[in-house]
């Protein structure tokens, strides 16, 4: 059973690519970056995983063809390109990908998932990332106890990394589950990557991790063009225009498409007050 779309609206921009550019224009136009996202995940179908490969390209050409009007920058997660049926068709499918992204000046982000794929998402980012420096990044979520020693590799790489808590629900013996332990973790990540790497995303709409990051690089003097804050599309969307105003770098995670559900319940997972939201919502359409 297919739900609605209007109940994804607040946090997706839209089912189709055509209605999701717009989106990212009007975002640019207010001064905020975007990446975009063409949401699925965990595929096990091969010609799904081949149509969705397709339908990246067309990403990264529609956003080229659309003349500087729209960020060259989009999210992907390895597991719509047939990282869980079979790694080697994931990599032929990466190439493909890196290759028309390193023609058109196109950056592609890889998500990170759960802690089934994380090995592998790293194995397969390291082996490309040398003949794609300029055009691949990674996520690392500052949840996994694996993370500082991942963080010290990647500023190793001058790879560039985004910074995040971490949205899945993983086991104890390999995640921090309490906010504070999570929170100073990510603090000591977000110090590592903004002195050490390469121009780090930190993505959090935590207003504790925010002014730690600020108060950071204003303490030690370091240029705001070295960073820039992430936030996900219909979260904090005043915030995102007033850190912009404030001379930092924002970039807002644009997701879109109609495999939207479990992007959806990880958000209202994460917030209960975004619960409120949809039911309210439901209850006036
Ligand atoms: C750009 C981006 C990309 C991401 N990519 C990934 C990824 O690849 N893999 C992955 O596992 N996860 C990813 N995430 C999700 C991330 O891991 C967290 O699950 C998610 O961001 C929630 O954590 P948080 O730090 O934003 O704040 P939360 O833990 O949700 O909230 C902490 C505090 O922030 C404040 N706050 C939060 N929302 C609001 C609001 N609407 N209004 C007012 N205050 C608020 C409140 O003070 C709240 O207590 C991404 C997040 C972002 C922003």
């Amino acid at each position: 059973m297919k739900l609605p779309f209007f109940l994804a609206r607040k946090f997706v921009a839209a089912e189709a690519l055509e209605e999701t550019l717009p989106v990212a224009e009007a975002l640019k136009a207010k001064g905020l970056f975007t990446t975009l996202d063409l949401l699925g995940e965990y595929l096990s179908d091969r010609n799904k995983v081949i149509k969705a490969k397709d339908e990246y390209i067309k990403l990264i050409r529609s956003i080229d063809a659309a003349s500087g009007n729209i960020d060259q920058n989009i999210s992907i997660k390895l597991s719509m390109l047939g990282q869980k049926i079979d790694e080697s068709l994931c990599m032929d499918n990466l190439h493909q990908l890196l290759t028309v992204a390193q023609e058109t000046n196109t950056f592609v982000r890889l998500d990170m998932e759960g802690t089934d794929v994380t090995d592998s998402t790293i194995s397969i980012f390291e082996k490309v990332h040398s003949d794609y420096p300029e055009n691949v990044g990674i996520v690392l979520q500052a949840y996994l106890k694996r993370t500082k020693e991942d963080i010290e590799r990647m500023c190793e790489m001058n790879a560039r990394v985004r910074l995040c808590k971490g949205a899945y629900k993983e086991p104890e013996k390999l995640a921090w589950q309490d906010m504070p332990t999570i929170r100073e973790h990510f603090l000591q990540y977000m110090e590592m990557l903004i002195t050490k790497g390469r121009y780090p995303g930190i993505a959090t709409h935590d207003d504790i991790l925010i002014d730690a990051t600020k108060s950071f690089v204003r303490e030690n003097d370091i240029a705001s063009d070295r960073f820039e804050f992430q936030m996900l599309y219909g979260i904090r969307a005043d915030t995102q225009e007033t850190i912009a105003a404030e001379g930092f770098g924002m970039r807002v995670y644009v997701p879109f498409g109609d495999m939207w559900f479990p992007y959806y319940s990880r958000r209202l997972r994460e917030r209960k007050e975004n619960v409120w939201f949809i039911l309210k919502n439901m209850f006036r359409s």
